[in-house]
């Protein structure tokens, strides 16, 4: 399942999922912080997707209370879905088809269509079915998180955990397999290396040589031409 990393530079959650004062609320609100931008923050992409749905011109503050205003909904991997909404109108610099990455700033927080000040309505869906944005979401190094937020709902801090199954070992002292494309050892690696690096997205591990108490950069290996040696 990919991480989505949370929408905002600074997080703090204003109204949770589903809460016993809005049992209807199936997504949660993020407000503002005038060192971050203010009722004008920056909304950035949750992760990598495709724009399938954009919605601009909307007014602040409609009495209408089933209008979200302006949105944009993105299509992700997994079947997961995310929407952002009330940004601020004429803000939005995507457009319906667009491919985004995560992190990509695409509008600007405030109150278009049902809502009362600026904040960002952020929901999530799995294979169409709306889930607890905080169970999917990360918060990331380049984050700030508001202490009272960070209390309440214990929010998931992203790491870079895993390449993948085979190797998850981090720092650690494992014999390693060098293969060629049909899998046949070309060489073995042990006792010497250490994995001291996982690069998920680009599918590469770094091996590093302790030397004199200190790590020294080997190679970096995809992830397809090693093997572990059990
Ligand atoms: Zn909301």
């Amino acid at each position: 399942m990919i991480k989505l990393k949370y929408p905002l530079k600074y997080i703090a959650i204003t109204s949770g999922y589903r809460s016993k004062s809005r049992p209807n609320h199936a997504a949660i609100d993020l407000g503002w912080n005038n060192k971050y931008g203010g009722q004008n923050a920056p909304i950035y992409a949750p992760a990598n997707g495709k724009v399938i749905l954009v919605v601009d011109g909307k007014n602040n503050n409609l009495q209408n209370s089933t209008d979200p205003g302006n949105l944009i909904k993105i299509q992700h991997l997994d079947g997961l879905t995310t929407r952002l909404i009330h940004l601020k109108k004429g803000s939005i610099k995507v457009k319906v088809g667009d491919i985004v990455t995560k992190g990509q700033q695409l509008a600007l927080m405030n109150s278009s269509g049902y809502a009362l000040g600026s904040h960002l309505h952020y929901d999530v869906w799995l294979n169409g079915i709306k889930v607890n944005p905080i169970d999917y979401t990360y918060y990331h190094d380049d984050q700030i998180v508001n202490l009272d937020t960070l209390k309440t709902y214990q929010l998931k801090k992203y790491q870079e955990e895993e390449v993948n199954s085979e190797f998850k070992l981090y720092d650690k002292v494992i014999p390693i397999n060098l293969i060629n494309w049909q899998g046949k050892k070309i060489k073995q690696y042990d006792k010497v290396y250490y994995i001291t690096k996982l690069e998920p997205e680009r599918k590469t591990v770094v091996l590093s040589a302790l030397r004199n108490n200190k790590y020294q950069i080997w190679a970096r290996l995809n992830i397809n031409n090693i093997q572990k040696v059990s």
